[in-house]
């Protein structure tokens, strides 16, 4: 029962073979604990925690931060876990003063606050801020208003190209297509005096469908909160790369730290922005840059003038994480590490309290078999950071402060922001795709079919009209590429874990009328998201059997040879960067070293993963045996790290893995090839290709060392 060669998108395995790293005998047993596990998991219990999670606003640095994870200890040593916290005193930002006023042609005051609503009394809640962006700078500035798209730099190049001048004016731009911090420093960067940022309608409102309370789009009251660090330098607190902000760390001056913004920013409803949109001058915008409101959008520069002041309050302040564990019987140093984080920038309805309070509920049934005398293999361990909204903090200070211990125990970190009720939305490293596949293959939905029947369905949806035309033989699910935007970024980036990030989205991405807005509550959640939790119940059984599944396999599930067909696709893409859209050659690129050492890897790892077949299915792999052979497996993705140089040069090590900062939160394959045949730079893009070779060469001589420990494994 050998597995058919690698090198097709179907599995590697055969049709009714074995789960991946379980002999058939061994996953009986499997199969046993996982349905004990998942008949036992109760969206009464989640939604319980749901709404004490939710209770009231819990932004990081706040008492009611620590409160919150004070009471999220408390309950998961009330399930029997093992339970500890970690402090960190990182950089945080919140606003003391904000205000906007339209000065010409009219005099207006703009409402920098949400409104309440009857309909949800905790919109009404007396800790509520008003809107404004963390991390901005503090200052005053009058000047006339630019209205500048999405604020990036092919905007402002078609400002430049109408000799629309932004210098010290007030730039006006429209959420969406990017993180915001790289609104506001592309601003500062084209030397704007601030900028005032808005969701528009036609990307986060009615133009997308139902508003609030019908739906998940944005009103014309509804504005989006959110951070301004500049993130693309390290994620973590902005004054300590590298290292933990511990109360005794070495950190940057405030006052030159790369990551923060020189400018100041503030953000408003469409409601409020509409009052200055409206009465714009100057020449009609192209049709990119027209937005949903119904008038005719201009470029403005004139007559029109408003004054914004913010007055932040920045400084250190206490954040919290809690780690809770079951650990081990076997080999209680290898751990399954599951993460959500417990701040929010108001209530945290859906971000994050659904997947907060969708965690807690895996922890409590976990803990339940624990009492039963259950005891995993390997640890399970359950992560509840804090700071995540000002920008990944506690996963990343974390991540930093244990680093060692991490890379030297973690097989697997599994990442939940939040869910909604809609299709499975997994990223992740591609080793683990098969192992995915497998998992939700076993878990039925309320409608009787597979989870994995649902995913594939959706995402042939989602595939080119020219794909579908060839029909769905052959075609297979795939993980996203993890680029930023949650708690995974410093474990794939930084200290190159094998990372899933498994999530239920129904929007398509982090926008949604709620999100980082007073409406983000248990009411919204009750109302649009989740009634009766049924959805989050699912996605508990997807994690625990994911973390049961790890925790037990006698040999690790990863795939490399399914990396190595992701790797070719890489390839092919980067091929495309260097030729223009009209054809033309912007930069040499010579990949050939990179598809060959990509071939070395597929090589590599079909022997590896023929031996580990018939090892598993004769027996002569067994959970004893196999135990060089997993430490060799599950440290194959820290090889494509390159860490020669200091974190404040190159925080995100992953040489496969980065940050397309000009695409919101997207994965970019290759980022520092990316980067370097964005900037036409001939050396660099060589040291690119031959860091990439080197990488995958690291990888390919790690896969023959774990060939080796399949081979000793079978005498
Ligand atoms: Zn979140």
């Amino acid at each position: 029962m050998a597995a058919a060669a690698g090198g097709c998108g179907s599995r590697p395995h055969t049709a009714n073979a074995a789960h991946l790293g379980f002999s058939d005998a061994a996953f009986e047993r499997q199969r046993g604990l996982e349905d004990q596990f998942r008949s036992s998991v109760s969206r009464e219990h989640l939604g319980e925690f749901h709404r004490t999670l939710t209770a009231r606003p819990h932004p990081a640095g706040t008492a009611a931060s620590l409160a919150q994870a004070d009471e999220i200890r408390r309950t998961l040593e009330s399930f029997g876990l093992d339970v500890q916290v970690f402090d960190y005193e990182p950089y945080l930002s919140s606003a003391k003063e904000v205000a906007v006023d339209l000065v010409a042609p009219t005099h207006e005051q703009l409402r920098v606050a949400e409104p309440p609503a009857d309909l949800d009394l905790d919109t009404n809640n007396a800790d509520l801020s008003p809107g404004y962006v963390a991390y901005s700078a503090s200052g005053d500035v009058t000047a006339p208003i630019v209205y500048a798209n999405y604020g990036l730099p092919a905007d402002y190049e078609a400002l430049a190209a109408r000799h629309i001048d932004v210098r010290g004016k007030l730039i006006v731009a429209r959420y969406g297509r990017s993180h915001r911090a790289v609104k506001v420093h592309t601003a500062e960067a084209a030397g704007a005096g601030g900028l005032i940022l808005y969701s528009d309608p036609a990307d986060d409102g009615f133009a997308r469908g139902a508003t609030w309370p019908d739906g998940y789009w944005r009103t014309a009251d509804q504005l989006q909160r959110g951070n301004a660090k500049y993130s693309w330098f390290w994620h973590g607190d902005p004054l300590t790369p590298g290292r933990a902000a511990v109360a005794a760390a070495e950190r940057l001056d405030p006052a030159t730290a790369p990551t923060l913004p020189r400018i100041p920013a503030v953000v408003l409803s469409w409601g409020e922005a509409r009052k200055i949109l409206e009465r714009l001058d100057g020449p009609a915008v192209p049709p990119a840059f027209q937005g949903g409101l119904p008038f005719t959008y201009r470029f403005g520069g004139g007559s029109v003038r408003a004054r914004i002041r913010v007055q932040m309050d920045a400084g250190r302040r206490t954040i919290r994480d809690v780690v809770a564990r079951v650990p081990g019987a076997r080999v209680p140093d290898r751990q399954i590490l599951l993460a959500s984080h417990h701040d929010a920038w108001t209530f945290g309805g859906v971000d994050p309290g659904s997947g907060t309070a969708s965690l807690l509920e895996l922890a409590r049934a976990l803990g339940a078999l624990r009492r039963g005398g259950w005891q995993p293999q390997r640890t399970i361990a359950l992560a509840f950071w804090d700071a995540e909204e000002p920008g990944l903090i506690g996963s990343t200070e974390y991540a930093e402060q244990h680093e060692r211990a991490l890379r030297d125990s973690t097989i697997c970190y599994v990442n939940t922001d939040l869910y909604m009720n809609g299709p499975l939305d997994a990223g992740g490293v591609p080793s683990l795709r098969d192992f995915l596949v497998d998992v939700t293959k076993d878990i039925a939905e309320a409608d009787g079919k597979s989870a994995y029947a649902a995913w594939r369905a959706h995402e042939w949806m989602r595939q080119s009209a020219e794909r579908r035309r060839r029909g769905d033989s052959g075609f297979d699910v795939e993980l996203k590429s993890l680029g930023s935007g949650a708690d995974f970024v410093p474990f794939q980036d930084y200290l190159g874990l094998p990372t899933l990030s498994i999530e239920f989205n129904a929007t398509g991405g982090y926008t949604y009328g709620a999100y980082h807005s007073n409406y983000d509550t248990r009411f919204f959640m009750e109302r649009v998201v989740d009634p009766g939790f049924v959805r989050g119940a699912e996605l508990v059984r997807l994690l625990g059997t994911i973390a049961l599944r790890l925790g037990e396999a006698d040999v690790l599930p990863f795939r490399f040879s399914h990396y190595a067909n992701r790797l070719r696709e890489f390839a092919d893409t980067a091929a495309q960067w260097a030729v223009s859209d009209e054809g033309e050659t912007l930069a040499r690129v010579d990949l050939t070293p990179v598809r060959s050492a990509v071939q070395r890897v597929a090589d590599a790892a079909r022997e590896v993963e023929t031996r580990i077949d018939d090892g598993v299915a004769s027996g002569a792999l067994t959970a004893a045996s196999a135990a060089a052979l997993n430490d060799v497996l599950f440290r194959l993705e820290q090889r494509l790290l390159d860490d020669q140089e200091p974190p404040e040069r190159r925080w995100y090590r992953h040489v496969i893995y980065g940050w397309n900062i000009y695409s919101l939160y997207d994965g970019q394959p290759f980022p520092g090839l990316a980067e370097a045949i964005r900037v036409r730079d001939a050396a660099r893009i060589g040291t690119e290709v031959n860091r990439i070779v080197a990488a995958l060469d690291r990888l390919t001589a790690g896969l023959a060392e774990a060939r080796q420990a399949a081979g000793r494994a079978r005498h």
